[in-house]
């Protein structure tokens, strides 16, 4: 079973290639030579190294730890919902066997906001058309209560699993239910909050329906603008610790007409400034058909350049596309 540890990294001691780690608390008695252990950085937890085990000394509060450093990247899929399931452990489990079928080191489930009964007030804007209040009408829409999501978590965390599993929210943001969204959150505390704008200008753009609502209705320009206009907000609103899929309002790749350098370089500052992570998240390649690979090269290249930190997703939806292309992903969010 892998261990996850947080330390300082760059106060870590080696010596004769060994890296050192003492390890607080009498329960950590049981490490073995040969573990696997991930060192997460106290400042940044997905700086990751991955080490072996090489000798356990026990001390008087716990172990000394000789690790021998791994080449092999932390594997995480930072998004995917239980959504068209039950909340329960044994559902969670089939996304965690996945995990470990597909040689992940983490996964963090995020289901919409959209699933619970507190927020169904956040969903109201979007009833102006009937299309969408159908959609909001649907069964797995405010379907369960976050305290049920509660006893989920506190279920999972109480399991030794063969992977990490955080659980957050994936929070569909707009500018006027801000304050209504802050109101719910307020006394709610998972591992982490994800910000994603699903809609312009109370329009969803994602959907079977979008073309005829949104797209064949307004100029991609002014879809463009007013997008990133409601992502910024989301990342300014301080609410959140990542921003999920920043270039999916591509998925049916229509474009603007102007150039979105400039527009990506403010973003990428606003996320460092608000000391979010970014999402490079791969479901519009494989849920929508979409060429890329997660972001576009050219919004990953800004991303890099300005230092933003980016965090491997799948978006799945289902068991089976935990890990949906998140080598590749890794492997392009590289700087
Ligand atoms: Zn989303
Ligand atoms: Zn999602």
């Amino acid at each position: 079973m892998t261990r996850h540890l947080t330390v300082s990294l760059k106060d870590l001691k080696e010596r004769d290639g060994l890296l050192e780690v003492q390890t607080g608390g009498l329960s950590d008695g049981s490490y073995e030579t040969g573990e696997l252990i991930c060192l997460h950085d106290e400042d940044d937890e997905y700086n990751v190294i991955k080490a072996l085990t090489e000798r356990v000394g026990k001390t008087a509060d716990g172990c000394l730890l000789k690790l021998r450093k791994t080449d092999v990247p932390y594997y995480v899929d930072g998004h995917m919902h239980l959504e068209y399931g039950e909340l329960s452990a044994e559902y969670v489990l089939q996304f965690v066997g996945e995990a470990v079928l597909k040689g992940l080191d983490e996964i963090d489930i995020l289901d919409h906001t959209h699933r619970f009964r507190e927020f169904r007030e956040c969903y109201d804007h979007l009833r102006i058309h009937q299309k969408q209040d159908e959609w909001l009408n649907g069964k797995t829409k405010f379907c369960s209560t976050l305290d049920e999501y509660d006893e989920l978590i506190t279920q999972i965390r109480d399991m030794d699993l063969p992977v990490r599993v955080r659980f957050g929210l994936e929070v569909c943001y707009t500018e006027d239910t801000e304050l209504m969204l802050r109101d719910v959150l307020k006394d709610r505390h998972y591992d982490f909050l994800t910000g994603a704008v699903h809609s312009v200008n109370h329009i969803l753009y994602d959907m079977p329906f979008s073309g005829e609502l949104l797209w064949e209705r307004f100029s991609a320009d002014d879809i463009y603008r007013d997008y990133y206009k409601a992502v910024m907000a989301c990342v300014s609103s301080g609410l959140f610790d990542r921003l999920a899929h920043p270039d999916t309002i591509k998925l049916f790749e229509i474009y603007p007409d102007y150039d979105l350098t400039e527009t990506y370089r403010q973003l990428a500052r606003l996320l460092k400034e608000n000391n979010m992570m970014a999402e490079n998240n791969t479901g519009c390649h494989y849920r929508y058909h979409h060429p890329d690979v997660g972001l576009s090269g050219q919004l990953l290249a800004v991303f890099k350049e300005e230092g933003v930190r980016i965090m491997t997703a799948s978006d799945a939806h289902k068991p089976e596309h935990v890990g949906s292309y998140i080598r590749e992903a890794a492997e392009r969010s590289r700087t």
